[in-house]
């Protein structure tokens, strides 16, 4: 989630917290369990194994079952869909997503808008291909 420091054009109180959700790897560092450790008063051995995982080459956060998508981080409220340690989160979700709009609330406000439902929830998953044909022709 956002800082709100810059002007965005999205509000992270009305998603559903697609970026915790639908990334699989979300980038822990040396310095991310510290905070973890002090937020939750417990030594940085103990943060890192309690709430990370090595996996794709990197130590990321764990992750749990959500009602939306299946699996999310393992510290999004499943309800509110909001960040249940959002003083002691991550650098990576500091920054996320890094500019001033987010694409997955605007597909959002989209699929809401054309399906004349403001409660739907269009279920994103993602997986990342390389395009190797030019797509123009
Ligand atoms: S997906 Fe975008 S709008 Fe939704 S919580 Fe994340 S940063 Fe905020
Ligand atoms: S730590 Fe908080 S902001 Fe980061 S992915 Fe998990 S729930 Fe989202």
């Amino acid at each position: 989630m956002a800082t709100g420091r810059t002007r965005v054009q999205y509000d992270c109180n009305k998603c559903v917290a697609f970026c915790c959700s639908i990334y699989e790897r979300v980038e822990v560092t040396a310095r991310d369990v510290k905070r973890l450790a002090s937020h939750f008063g417990l030594t940085r051995e103990a943060a890192e194994k309690r709430f990370t995982v090595h996996r794709f080459g990197g130590r990321i956060l764990r992750r749990k079952k959500d009602p939306f998508f299946g699996k999310a981080c393992k510290f999004l409220h499943p309800d509110t869909r909001g960040c249940t340690i959002y003083e002691g989160r991550p650098q990576a979700c500091r920054e996320y997503p890094g500019q001033s709009r987010c694409g997955y609330h605007d597909v959002l406000q989209f699929e809401r808008e054309i399906q004349n439902d403001p409660t739907i929830v269009p279920i994103v998953r993602l997986t990342f291909k390389k395009q190797l044909r030019d797509a123009a022709r």
